[in-house]
């Protein structure tokens, strides 16, 4: 089991100054780019084996929900066009999250709701649910289609902090950890909201599956000229994938922000991989700060 050294959980996060040999995970100052990309370099920290981009998202100004505009046609049927794939695997995620706890008038959270069908879901079950998205038109969306009013503040802000600590029954972050700017701070920001005892499912892709052994392999052996599934698994566009995980770097993180692990859904060998966690938050844990 790896072990990190001293938690530092306020890093300099302004997106332009960040310094990528700081470590997003473990705060150690000696990582160094490992897999020179096309379009991006990705930074391997030697302490803890963390593996994330040179790229972080400069978060767009929050619109307030009252002036969204209404979604262009193109923008609403390419998104309608990409539902059923994503329905079929959300009630996949629902039922996993029903063999744990029901769902009637429990208060969820989905951070990272899209284009807000999970949210969808969860309403269904008679679950009160909230949900943050921080595209628009994602939030248009979702307000046309479903009739959810998702909310544009990311997790760190104020209005989620203050007025819903230790509020939520149930927190959901799908595909959500590869995509954030700093995923270690955003998961506390999550633990800060959910109540003692209630749960926190997740899932995000596993970078000690197969595939993206067989990348690092094949980009050592060509030396960097063939990285295979590493052009695609980052890249320095906006919300798309920064930092993968490995399985026992989350565990350990999520050990480590409050939570019991009460169910991995997971598998070296399959393609593409995704591990999903089911967490309980501890009963007995002091909050932390921000
Ligand atoms: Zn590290």
């Amino acid at each position: 089991m790896l072990t990190f050294p001293a938690y530092n959980s306020s890093p300099a996060s302004d997106p332009c100054s960040y310094n990528f040999e700081r470590c997003k995970l473990c705060g150690a100052e000696t990582a160094h780019p490992t897999y020179l990309l096309k379009k991006t370099t990705v930074y391997a920290c030697p302490v803890c084996d963390f593996h994330y981009i040179n790229y972080l998202d400069d978060l767009p100004p929050v619109v307030p929900d009252e002036i969204l505009q209404p979604i262009d046609h193109k923008s609403r049927n390419y998104i309608e066009a990409c539902l059923p794939a994503n329905e079929l695997q959300h009630r996949i995620n629902l039922q996993l999250v029903k063999c744990q706890t029901p769902l009637s008038g429990k208060q969820c959270l989905d951070i990272g709701a899209g284009a807000g069908l999970f949210a969808h879901l969860l309403a269904e079950t008679g679950a009160v649910v909230q949900g943050i998205e921080p595209q628009v038109i994602f939030r248009a969306f979702a307000r046309e289609k479903f009739g959810i009013e998702l909310r544009g503040e990311t997790v760190d802000a104020r209005c989620w902090q203050q007025s819903f600590r230790a509020f939520f029954d149930l927190v959901t972050l799908w595909d959500v950890f590869e995509h954030v700017n700093f995923p270690a701070e955003l998961l506390q920001q999550a633990a800060n909201l959910i109540k003692p005892g209630g749960l926190l499912v997740l899932d995000t892709p596993r970078r000690d599956a197969l595939y993206y052994r067989i990348s690092e392999w094949s980009y050592r052996l060509s030396r960097g000229a063939n990285p295979l599934f590493l052009e695609t698994l980052y890249s320095p566009l906006p919300f798309r994938h920064k930092q993968i995980f490995t399985l026992s770097q989350l565990l350990q993180l999520v050990e480590r922000s409050g939570f019991s692990v009460l169910a991995i859904n997971s598998s070296v060998l399959r393609m593409h991989n995704k591990m999903v966690l089911v967490c309980r938050k501890e009963e007995q844990r002091p909050e932390s700060a921000g």
